[in-house]
């Protein structure tokens, strides 16, 4: 799960961390006053769920309140495109207005979870800033890498190795180590999946502070932090993800035209797959768990038929825990709602498969069955052709 930037440096602060001074404004007004408040030069950073805002435009140096209200308006409302949003881009709801801090160095720093060695790992590198990728492609060497043991956590002797790594000395360096010890504490207190200073600077009066902020919660932790989802911004998200996440479904958008229902991620890779294998291209798919009911299948499929780019939908479900005619009453049901003429294909395995592909049949839908995956994706490919 992200978060706003504002939100990642509220939680960093409280560890600890050093963060420019701001507030977080929702009108252009508002966004006056801030600057005001900073002293009318300032730094005006649109908040969006992505990186690359600085590239963007979404992160601009001002003089005066007035320019910082000028911005604003333009910002707000607006969809801003980054090279990590996307070409849609996405909508600023909220801008942070922050004090100007005047930069000598940047730094990038960040822990996140490596799946391959199951531990979390801290990320370092002295070249820090809007150029961080190019960096790691282009001088892999200027990366530092500590995975990072988790019986005997985060020690300060490795924190003051990669202090030393950045080139810091003194003071600065010591700072530099109880920052990197409050930011492992901070990941694993708030079980992140990332937490990502980028820029880390010291300012030119010789202080360390955290310029940008960025913080993705560990799902599977979600149990424990009941409070989380109410710090999500809707305006950042998918309308059918949303609806989706209503449902305990999950659902992915992607870039074609064919809409996918599957039960399991397993079978959802291999299920697009075989359809780019037959030439088709994925609009979106939408995984219904294990032991969906009727109710569920009918509104995963109606999730599906709302996106606009789905041409046909293809479901390969595998019964097992689920029953087959239970699968096929749901898009019977749906379908039939929502006056769907689009082509469809089903491929269904397991209990009561009969009896499933008897109803559809029977249903006076725009359905055929496939034999099989690989059948199943052929046929849904040429409804389309
Ligand atoms: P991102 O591009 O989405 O990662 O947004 P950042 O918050 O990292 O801002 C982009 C860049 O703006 C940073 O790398 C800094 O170089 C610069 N920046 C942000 N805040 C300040 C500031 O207060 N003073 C100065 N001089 N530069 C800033
Ligand atoms: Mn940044």
């Amino acid at each position: 799960m992200n978060i706003h930037e504002y939100q990642a440096k509220e939680i960093l602060s409280a560890f600890g961390i050093p963060v420019p001074r701001g507030r977080v404004a929702l009108t252009s007004d508002q966004v006056e006053r801030a600057a005001k408040e900073m002293g009318g030069r300032c730094v005006v950073k649109a908040q969006i769920y992505a990186g690359g805002r600085g590239k963007g435009g979404g992160v601009k140096l001002v003089h005066h309140p007035e320019q910082a209200q000028e911005l604003a308006k333009e910002l707000f409302g607006r969809k801003l495109v980054t090279p990590q949003t996307g070409p849609e881009g996405l909508r600023v709801r909220r801008i942070l207005v922050e004090e100007a801090v005047e930069i000598a160095r940047e730094f990038y720093l960040s822990i996140t979870l490596d799946r391959e060695s199951s531990r979390y790992c801290l990320i370092a590198s002295a070249e820090g800033g809007v150029e961080i990728e190019e960096v790691a492609q282009k001088s892999p060497e200027k990366i530092h890498v500590l995975s990072i043991d988790p019986f005997t956590g985060l020690r300060p002797y490795q924190a003051r190795k990669i202090a030393l790594a950045l080139g810091l000395k003194g003071s600065v360096c010591e700072d530099c180590v109880e920052l990197i010890l409050n930011l492992y504490r901070a990941c694993l207190e708030k079980d992140c999946f990332l937490v990502e200073i980028n820029p880390l600077v010291v300012t030119k009066t010789g202080w360390l502070m955290a310029m940008d902020a960025k913080i993705n919660f560990d799902d599977n932790a979600m149990f424990r932090h009941r409070e989380y989802p109410d710090m999500l911004d809707y305006s950042q998200l998918d309308t059918l993800e949303i609806n989706a996440g209503k449902y305990d479904l999950s659902y992915i958008k992607l870039q074609g035209n064919i809409g996918c229902m599957v039960n399991g991620a397993g079978l959802a890779m291999a299920t697009l797959d075989v359809l780019h294998e037959f030439g088709g291209e994925p609009a979106n798919f939408l995984d219904v768990g294990g032991g969906a009911t009727r109710e569920k299948v009918a509104e995963a499929f109606k999730i599906i038929l709302q996106d606009g780019d789905v041409k046909g939908v293809f479901v390969n479900i595998f019964g097992g825990i689920m029953r087959c005619d239970v699968i096929a009453q749901g898009i019977i049901e749906a379908a039939g709602e929502v006056h769907c003429t689009l082509p469809i294909v089903v491929r269904m395995d397991g209990s009561k498969v009969e009896e499933g592909k008897q109803l559809l049949l029977e249903s006076g839908l725009n359905v055929q069955i496939g034999e099989n995956l690989g059948d199943g994706a052929e046929r849904i490919v040429k409804m389309l052709g």
